[in-house]
Formats: structure tokens, sequence, C-alpha cells
């Protein structure tokens, strides 16, 4: 994206980086935020003289974005002085490029900050997720619920947890072997994102093959529906398991709690009663969901 007032100067960056890049162009600094969030650019290339905003500002409030906070900028500008320059890499730009440039040390610069924001985002990425079923790991888990219980306890909404474990599952990599076992564990995966999609619901696997899901602005009763929705979905799919009578498929237990007011240590008390709510859907028989 390139932000300038000056049709001229956005029309000799659009010669530099079209035949690379898909741009989108904004005159107006009051457009930046709202075109960002939509277009969600690879990169900003900013001016810092406009005439709506100051392109400091600007900086400073796309950083602060929380769905354009990662997006690296790199000042345009004709302010050649020093402390222009470290005011605008103080506030967090990835580089600084004065007015006149040279359009080949443009598209350098350029290639490389998006090199590094392609390594960024793959580290981020690896370090949230699951390798094997893509699905959030615990560590991702762990802050979504520690946030998630904060802002419902300041909130006063209610937020719910659903743990969930597949039923007999030693004995179905004994019986199938542990390649099968991976690919049963990605298609509970693939059953759990379908039924949780809503904004919002985090799914993770929590471990081995337990799942969880965190779900924000969820009472119990709505929490208990989905998780029986789950639990009803994974059987539709008729993953044969000899070993786990008496269906013979492939089947999940599922704990139930939500979040009290009281609770303490909010994000540990809910998977302390999640926990106890999945080990009583063990005791009476698998296959079915308990609420704490
Ligand atoms: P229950 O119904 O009581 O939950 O019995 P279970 O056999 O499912 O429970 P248990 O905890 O005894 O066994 C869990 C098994 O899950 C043991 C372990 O080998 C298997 N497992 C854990 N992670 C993986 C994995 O990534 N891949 C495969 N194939 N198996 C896994
Ligand atoms: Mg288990
Ligand atoms: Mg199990």
């Amino acid at each position: 994206m390139i932000v300038d007032d000056v049709p001229a100067n956005i029309r000799v960056l659009v010669n530099a980086l079209s035949v690379d890049y898909e741009i989108v162009a904004a005159t107006r600094g009051n457009d930046v935020l709202r075109l960002a969030e939509r277009a969600k650019p690879a990169l900003i290339l900013l001016d810092i003289e406009l005439p709506d905003v100051d392109g400091y500002s600007l900086c400073q409030q796309l950083r602060q974005s929380p769905s354009c906070g990662q997006i690296p900028v790199i000042f345009v500008t004709a302010r050649d002085h020093e402390a222009d320059e470290v005011r605008g890499l103080r506030l967090g730009a990835v580089d600084y490029i004065t007015k006149p440039f040279s359009s080949a040390i443009v598209q350098a610069r350029v290639r490389t900050h998006l090199e590094l924001k392609r390594y960024r985002d793959l580290l981020r990425n690896r370090s949230d997720s699951d390798g094997l079923t893509g699905l959030a790991n615990r560590r991702r888990f762990d802050e979504y619920l520690a946030q998630q219980s904060a802002t419902a306890l300041g909130a006063g909404t209610s937020l719910a947890l659903i743990m969930a474990d597949v039923d007999r599952f030693k004995s179905y990599n004994d019986r199938y072997g542990h390649l099968a076992g991976d690919d049963c564990l990605k298609r509970v995966a693939q059953t759990m994102r379908e039924v949780f999609g809503d904004e919002g619901v985090l799914v993770a696997r929590y471990g081995g093959e337990e799942f969880v899901c965190v779900m924000p602005e969820t009472d119990r009763g709505s929490a208990q529906a989905a998780a029986e929705a789950c639990r009803r979905r994974l059987l539709e799919a008729e993953i044969a398991h000899e070993g786990n009578p008496p269906d013979g498929l492939v089947s999940l237990s599922l704990g139930v709690a939500v979040l009290e007011s009281i609770d303490k240590q909010p994000a540990h008390a809910l998977c302390a009663r999640a926990d106890r709510a999945l080990y009583q859907a063990k005791m009476r028989g698998r296959n079915r969901v308990c609420s704490q």
C-alpha cells in the first residue's frame, strides 16, 4: 500500500513496484486505517507530510491496531534530517527512504522487508499451531484462555470451555497402527473445526488425543449443545474403531464448564472443572457430554 497526497509521487512508486506487486494507493491519511484493514497489505509505504494527518501519528495508529499492527511500515519522505529519520524508526517503522529516491533501491528494500515479514509470519504461525492437526497448539490455547477469561470477568460476560478426549484411543493405535491413529486425530480435528467454526471460538489440540475449545460469550446451554453436536458429527463420520464398543466407531467424550465470577484463578479453575466433567463422561460410559 502506498500512501502519498501527491498522485505524481504515487505514480513513481507504482512504476517501480507494479511489475512485482499488487498495489493499493491512498492519498488521504484518514482513509489508511480503514483501507489497510480491508486490503491487508503486506507492507505500507508511508509519506510523512500529509494534509489531513501527520504520517508519524498514522504510523503509531497502525502499529497499535490489532489487525494492522504487524504490517511493516516504510517511511518515504522528503524530510532528510537525521532527527526525522530517528523519530520514524523509533515509532516502529522498519525503514526510512528519502526523496528523491532511486527506484532500484526502493525495489531492493521492499523485497527485503517483504521477505523478513514472510519469515516473521511463518514463525508466529508455527509457534501457535499444532504440527499434526493444524489446530492451535497448547501454547496458543493457554494464551487465549488467559486473555478471554480476563475479558469475560471484566465485562461480566460468560465464557465456556469444552474439553474433548477420543475414546479408547490407545486401543485404536494398537489395532490400526500409529499412522492410522494420526489420520484419525486429523479427522477429529477437522470435525471440531467444522462444528466450532464461529468467529472468536478457538479450537486447540490440548495434547495427545485431547482437544479443547474456548467459547467467548457462550452460556452453559449453548456450549452443551455445541459439544453434543460435535459428538454426533464425529459418530456420523463413521470411522471404524473395533475396540470401542458398543458402536465400533471412533467417539468422543466431552466435558463442559463455564466461568464463574468467583473464580480466583479463572483459567485454571475453568480447566479443572472441564477436566472433571470430562472424567465424569468417561466414568458414565464414554461417548457423551457432561457438564460441571
Ligand atoms: P480413554 O477412553 O479413557 O480416553 O482411553 P484412551 O485409550 O483414549 O486413553 P489413554 O490416555 O490410555 O491413551 C491415549 C493414547 O493416545 C495413547 C497414545 O499413544 C495416543 N496418542 C497420543 N498422542 C498421539 C498422536 O499424536 N498420534 C497417535 N497416533 N496416537 C497418540
Ligand atoms: Mg486422554
Ligand atoms: Mg482417550
